[in-house]
Order: structure tokens, then C-alpha cells, then sequence
């Protein structure tokens, strides 16, 4: 069995509410799907907003659906541009995080929190995991087959019936492997 999965980089990203993306682009505003991700009903957004820190702002995309909270995914490289100190966080895990201002073409909207670098994960169906021999929340290590082969260490397991095998890994994370192009990932125990 082929115990090898792909390994994506996300490259920093908003993920909003409703009530954002209508002070951002105005009342009424659906998202646009730009492009499908490999998570199933996940998408990139042709919509841009502007993320504003202490010290600098950076444009970037949003990923739809609109979710519960607002959360922005930096790597530490664009943290320290935008002159924040985000926590390495889950996805949703927006407690005790700092806050941003997000920008758009009709409004503007002063978050309290939702700046994490994410944590490194492989998503994954529960029969994925059985192939593979972990659980939910498990914490593996996996190596990256690149031109720069790294292992990296504390890469949490995330398994529901919604999710397509697939490691995500930030920009500073894909430089630092030279994980360019189709890259491949092996739990290694
Ligand atoms: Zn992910």
C-alpha cells in the first residue's frame, strides 16, 4: 500500500465571516471561487484584502466558505513584516492571539484576535489513517522526498470523513525543504 501523500504549501490567507465579508466588500457580497482546493468544498477566492499589523500590512487571498471567526494564516516571515508574534496554532485555535486590521474595497474591520501560524497537519480520511497506522491528534514526524530532503517534527494528524490526504505546510516551511512543485511526505516513526 502507498503510504506516501502530497504535500501542499499554503501561503498566508484570511478566512472571514459573513459579517466581515460584508463590511469588507459591501452588503450582499458572495465569495468568488477562484480555485478549488484539495479539500473537498474548500476554495481559494478571487476576493484580495489587505492585512494590517503594527508595523506593515501584506495583501492577501481568502479562502471560502466564510467560517465562525475571523483567522488569519501567516508564515513567521510575514508576522514579522506585519510586526506581530502569532502563536504556531491549529486551525480554529484562535485564543490568545494577536490582532490585525483587515482591509477592503468598501470597509475595514479591527480584529481582536485570529493571527496564527499554522501548525503544521496532515488532513486525512479515517481510512487513510488505518492505512497509515495513526489516529486524530496524533503528533508525527514526516520526511519531504525534495532536492533539500527535510524531516519535520511535530506535524498533527487530522482525520474526518470530509477531509483528501494532504500535508500543509507553511512558505517558510517550503523553502526551508525546497518543497517546490509536487512533493511527496512519509510519516517516519
Ligand atoms: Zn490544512
Amino acid at each position: 500500500m502507498e503510504k506516501k501523500f502530497i504535500v501542499e504549501t499554503s501561503a498566508r490567507h484570511a478566512h472571514i465571516t459573513r459579517e466581515t465579508l460584508e463590511t469588507l466588500f459591501g452588503k450582499g457580497h458572495e465569495l468568488t471561487n477562484k480555485k478549488d482546493l484539495s479539500q473537498p468544498g474548500q476554495f481559494a477566492c478571487e476576493e484580495k484584502i489587505e492585512v494590517v499589523g503594527p508595523k506593515g500590512s501584506l495583501k492577501m487571498s481568502i479562502l471560502g466558505p466564510c467560517r465562525p471567526d475571523d483567522q488569519v494564516e501567516v508564515s513567521y516571515t510575514d508576522a514579522r513584516a506585519l510586526g506581530v508574534t502569532p502563536p504556531v496554532h491549529e486551525s480554529g485555535d484562535i485564543e490568545g492571539t494577536p490582532g490585525v486590521k483587515l482591509v477592503g474595497p468598501c470597509g475595514e474591520v479591527e480584529i481582536a484576535k485570529g493571527v496564527i501560524v499554522a501548525k503544521r497537519h496532515i488532513h486525512m480520511t479515517p481510512e487513510d489513517a488505518e492505512v497509515l497506522g495513526v489516529a486524530d491528534k496524533e503528533i508525527v514526524s514526516v520526511k519531504l522526498d525534495t532536492a533539500r530532503p527535510t524531516i519535520f517534527g511535530d506535524v498533527v494528524v487530522r482525520v474526518s470523513p470530509k477531509f483528501a490526504l494532504a500535508m500543509h505546510i507553511d512558505t517558510d516551511e517550503c523553502n526551508a525543504a525546497a518543497a517546490f512543485g509536487k512533493v511527496y511526505g512519509e510519516i517516519v516513526k
